[in-house]
């Protein structure tokens, strides 16, 4: 592990922070935290924690101890000194001749002696960080010290490889006990640099922000050097079928799988977003011959339970051409896990004293041979923070196994973190956003009304896919929302297959598509040529076609039901003169939801259409709007607002007209027009 503390990046904190009036105790252990958080081999979503003793001046000139300890909510990469709470620090040390404090009397004695009352919540591990006499204490669980200590030899192999400078503690649930446990053990080896914590992490302390680092990193060399026996092994790798299913083949089944009915009635699901990884390490970890075993122990290190569960559940390899097999097997390995979940639960819930509250049996991590593993969430976020997790679980795994074998914390000590009191508070505290889970196609992204469209569905919830024939604008587009972008000429069955290719690996499906890329051509119908006629049917008539026909094989697969939605504009029942060649093919298009709406409403697949006019297109410069009005001869604003309500119809309430049709799960086959009013574009 490279030492990347630097003197300069040092001087430059203490500079920058001073400031903002942070001292250098806290503006050191700022940067030497970021430098910690920064490497995923030490730090990952905030499986990590730091602290400095040092103190603060209150309002009346007294200067008061303080513990300025990790808060949660902070990630140690990207953490900055409010990150950092001050906690009282005589109090905490207080609470050492307690027997036993429970984990909300400690948290509540934690928040009470905070310097300031709008601090986050100091970490779980701070009563440990306070009884550590040194005044800089770093944890982490980097990757090769849990592929060092999770194992039966785990202790003795760590014993030998860091010395008497680091005594190590056998597993304690995080909290009160542990931080007692390393009181006891650190008043017994005074001289000690860290403390290896047994199938959990690791600490080191010193007086200085360096000096800590630089312990951390040296420990974790030492680890890594041990490991490195293993370098240059490969574990036994099972025989794969000579074809494979892709991954985007695949994910959409395990999409449908993964669903869990809120309300069969209202068609509502649960819906799972998946993350898909294929790297080298997860490769070897899937398609290792003794993968059932070393996978189904539990997490390298206690908290991940929380993100992955104690198991991940695994799919058979899925074979080119076979995918119904797939499908049965995936199917039956689900169900199995779902079934297990609620026994393991039962089993020790019968024990727990007071009962918990059950959480989902949805599996949240699955493994491929062949393909790799899926993060699964009921968002993008959390699938690949899970994924991220697993990676990191793969890779420990495969490092222990090369030297030894994978044993981790028993199954109840897994239940008791996975069903943690401060995590069972937090049940039921948030309700989820109403498209949450959906993921949303949306074409023609860069445009106007589409840009405006992904923004709303966004806002409920909804994970976001731009599709547009201009490969820049969709990237900008997509940059800005924080969306997939994916260049696409929905004219192009092949782009429009291989787009949705990119979105079934991205995300694992699709529930929700948009059908708005489309562009109005003129011409007086007699005399237009058949050229522009067709191309305008290719685009407003077939790309809606081309786009929706894949949306429906991914939804029919999924068996999910879904949202077909179609920007059809008010030519299709109100032509405008010389627009034949726009208006006859959005008349098409109109029909085309209709049919879409009778042929697959059995399968809870909606289709609906907006009908607007008169949305002023973002293209349009100054210049250009002037030499408009100019040809009407009325006002670019009175044209704009000339329906019987008098006022413009902007790109955002077409986007909300979406939104609400997305959101009716028993309407279909109807058109919502936006336009302010106008009777001869009303439908009859
Ligand atoms: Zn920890």
């Amino acid at each position: 592990m490279d030492n990347l503390w630097s003197d300069e990046a040092a001087r430059a904190a203490i500079a920058k922070y001073a400031g903002q009036g942070i001292d250098e105790d806290l503006a050191l252990r700022t940067y030497t935290t970021r430098l910690l958080g920064g490497e995923p081999r030490l730090v990952q979503h905030g499986g990590g924690n730091t602290s400095v003793k040092t103190n603060v001046t209150d309002r009346l000139g007294k200067t008061i101890d303080v513990l300025c300890v990790k808060g949660s909510g902070w990630d140690m990469g990207t953490i900055e000194p409010p990150g950092l709470p001050a906690v009282k620090l005589a109090p905490l040390l207080e609470l050492a001749a307690l027997d036993a404090l429970s984990d909300e009397d400690m948290v509540n004695l934690q928040r009470t002696n905070l310097i300031d009352a709008g601090s986050p919540t100091p970490s779980v591990e701070t009563l440990l960080h306070a009884f550590i006499p040194h005044k800089f204490v770093d944890h982490t669980h980097a990757n090769a010290s849990l592929s060092l200590c999770d194992r039966p030899d785990g202790m003795e192999l760590c014993k030998k490889v860091f010395g008497p400078k680091v005594p190590v503690i056998p597993f304690v649930m995080p909290g009160f006990a542990l931080a007692k446990k390393a009181k006891e053990t650190f008043e017994a080896n005074p001289d000690c640099i860290g403390l290896m914590l047994h199938k959990h992490g690791i600490f080191s302390f010193g007086a200085t922000a360096r000096e800590a680092y630089d312990r951390m990193i040296e420990l974790v060399s030492l680890a890594e050097r041990e490991l490195g026996k293993g370098a240059g092994k490969t574990l036994v790798q099972v025989k794969l079928p000579a074809q494979l299913a892709s991954a985007s083949d695949i994910a959409p089944i395990l999409r449908g799988l993964l669903a869990t009915p809120i309300d069969m009635a209202e068609g509502r699901y649960g819906r799972a977003v998946l993350d898909h990884r294929a790297t080298p390490k997860v490769m070897e970890y899937v398609n290792g011959a003794e993968l059932a075993r070393y996978s189904q122990q539990g997490p390298v290190t206690p908290d991940h339970v929380i993100r992955t569960k104690p198991l991940p559940v695994i799919l058979p390899a899925p074979e080119a051409g076979k995918l119904d097999d797939f499908a049965k097997a995936a199917r039956a390995a689900i169900d199995k896990f779902r079934a297990d979940y609620r026994t393991y639960f039962e089993r020790h819930n019968a024990k727990a004293n007071p009962r918990k509250k059950p959480l989902d049996d949805t599996p949240r991590v699955a493994l491929v041979p062949g393909l790799g593993l899926f993060g699964i969430g009921p968002t993008a976020k959390d699938a690949a923070v899970t994924a991220d997790i697993a990676e990191t679980c793969a890779s420990v795994v495969l490092d222990t196994e090369k030297t030894g074998r994978f044993e981790t914390i028993t199954e109840a000590d897994q239940f008791d973190m996975e069903y943690w009191s401060l995590e069972q508070a937090k049940l039921g505290k948030s309700s989820p956003k109403p498209l949450q889970g959906q993921i949303a196609v949306v074409t023609g992204g860069a445009g106007t009304i589409g840009k405006a469209t992904a923004a709303a569905l966004k806002r409920e919830g909804a994970e976001i896919v731009l599709f547009d024939l201009d490969a820049e604008a969709v990237k900008a587009a997509a940059k800005s929302l924080g969306a997939l972008g994916v260049q696409c000429d929905v004219t192009d069955r092949a782009s429009v297959d291989a787009a949705f290719k990119a979105v079934t690996a991205k995300f694992g499906g699709a529930d929700i598509l948009v059908s708005n890329a489309g562009a109005a051509w003129q011409g007086r119908i007699g005399e237009v040529d058949d050229a522009t006629l067709r191309k305008s049917f290719e685009l407003n008539f077939f790309g809606a076609q081309n786009v929706t026909r894949a949306a429906v094989n991914i939804m029919l697969t999924q068996a999910t039901g879904g949202t077909l939605l179609f920007n059809i504009s008010k030519q299709a029942v109100n032509p405008g003169p010389n627009f034949g060649p726009y208006g006859l093919p959005k008349a098409a298009a109109l029909a085309l939801m209709r049919q879409y709406a009778i042929d697959y409403g059995a399968d809870g697949i909606t289709a609906n259409g907006v009908n607007a006019d008169r949305i002023r297109s973002g293209l349009l410069t100054d210049a250009m709007v002037e030499a408009r009005s100019k040809a009407r001869g009325v006002s670019e604003r009175d044209y704009m607002s000339g329906n019987l309500l008098g006022r413009e119809v902007r790109a955002e309430d077409v986007a909300d007209a979406f939104v609400s049709l997305a959101l009716a799960r028993k309407t279909t086959g109807a058109v919502l027009t936006v336009d302010g009013g106008n009777i001869a574009a009303a439908l009859r």
